[in-house]
């Protein structure tokens, strides 16, 4: 069996490295097109200590949107499911993942916490004195990597740039959908989206959630059932941006991409995945990722609906 995982691996590398021509890396955050357009890597990883892995799994990159789950799950954590839920949705959008199109419409209430708009509103939840701190602390444990860092530099070229995300975040505290003042949520949002990780270290937080919260190895547990519930759910439905039901369609595993070049999917039974490759499609997820999560799925019979 870890023979044939492994070579599944290997070939989806193979079609992997093969579309990356067909992307473009994120320069909208001038650091992040100094990415190298090359890198692809891959990294599963299963509850029995099992780990495949295939490129360039270890190299760090800025996790961007997939923050977006952790910054979720903290918020459940500290501030609760009522309050989180009173200023946030849970619907898929059909729209980019910084719009603002439909924000009036919902009474300023962001459609889903995988959108920035809504990932604004569940960073301002957040319930802890250092919320940036608490936040690096759940990354550490949830991708089981104390040396987990901040990226400063891409830190400060977010920071100085993100006039949309600003403006986002000034709209929904004009409508008193932010408790906290802009820039201070602001300032944990941009620093959440800059902490690296690598694609082992998503495998191991996609291997947690897809064992419903429960660290194989010390048997502990790092998350409540309910909150793994529903950070799956939201994932499966609105976590590949305006792409999630092509991709429910065609990879089908509850999964969360970031402009960086990540995707973190979680496999069935304790499979957790990790994807890097920096060149991205117009939707904003990384095409040489999309492509071995398909290949994968498809070989090794993933797919939560097939
Ligand atoms: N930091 C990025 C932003 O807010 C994250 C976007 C993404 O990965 O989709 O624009």
């Amino acid at each position: 069996m870890g023979q044939e995982i492994q070579k599944a691996l290997d070939e989806a590398w193979l079609k992997g490295r093969s579309v990356l021509i067909e992307g473009k890396v994120a320069d909208y955050i001038p650091e992040l097109a100094k990415a190298d357009s090359s890198n692809l890597g891959c990294c599963i990883m299963k509850t029995d200590g099992t780990m495949y892995k295939i490129g360039d799994y270890n190299i760090p990159f800025t996790m961007q949107s997939i923050a977006k789950t952790f910054a979720l799950i903290l918020a459940l954590q500290t501030a609760g499911y009522d309050k989180v839920f009173s200023k946030v949705g849970m619907e898929p959008t059909g729209d980019r993942f910084d719009s603002i199109l439909q924000l009036e419409l919902k009474d300023w209430r962001p459609f889903n916490p995988m959108i920035n708009a809504g990932a604004i509103v569940t960073t301002d939840c957040i319930d802890a004195e250092q919320p940036f701190d608490a936040f690096l602390n759940l990354v550490r444990k949830l991708c089981g990597d104390q040396s987990i860092f901040l990226n400063e530099a891409v830190y400060q070229s977010e920071k100085r740039t993100g006039t949309r995300n600003r403006s986002i975040a000034y709209l929904l505290k004009s409508d008193h959908v932010l408790d906290k003042e802009p820039e201070e949520v602001l300032d944990v949002y941009f620093r959440m989206c800059s902490v690296m990780a690598t694609a082992k270290q998503l495998a191991h937080f996609a291997m947690i959630l897809s064992n419903k919260g429960i660290d194989p190895k010390t048997e502990e547990r790092l998350l409540d059932a309910d909150i793994v519930r529903i950070v799956i759910a939201l994932m499966m439905l609105c976590g590949m941006y305006d792409e999630s039901g092509e991709y429910a369609v065609k990879v089908g595993l509850p999964s969360k991409s970031g402009v960086g070049g990540g995707i973190v999917a979680v496999g069935p039974d304790g499979t957790g995945i990790g994807t890097f490759g920096p060149m991205l499609n117009k939707k904003g997820n990384s095409v040489g990722g999309e492509k071995m999560l398909q290949y994968l799925s498809d070989r090794l019979k993933l797919h939560i609906f097939a």
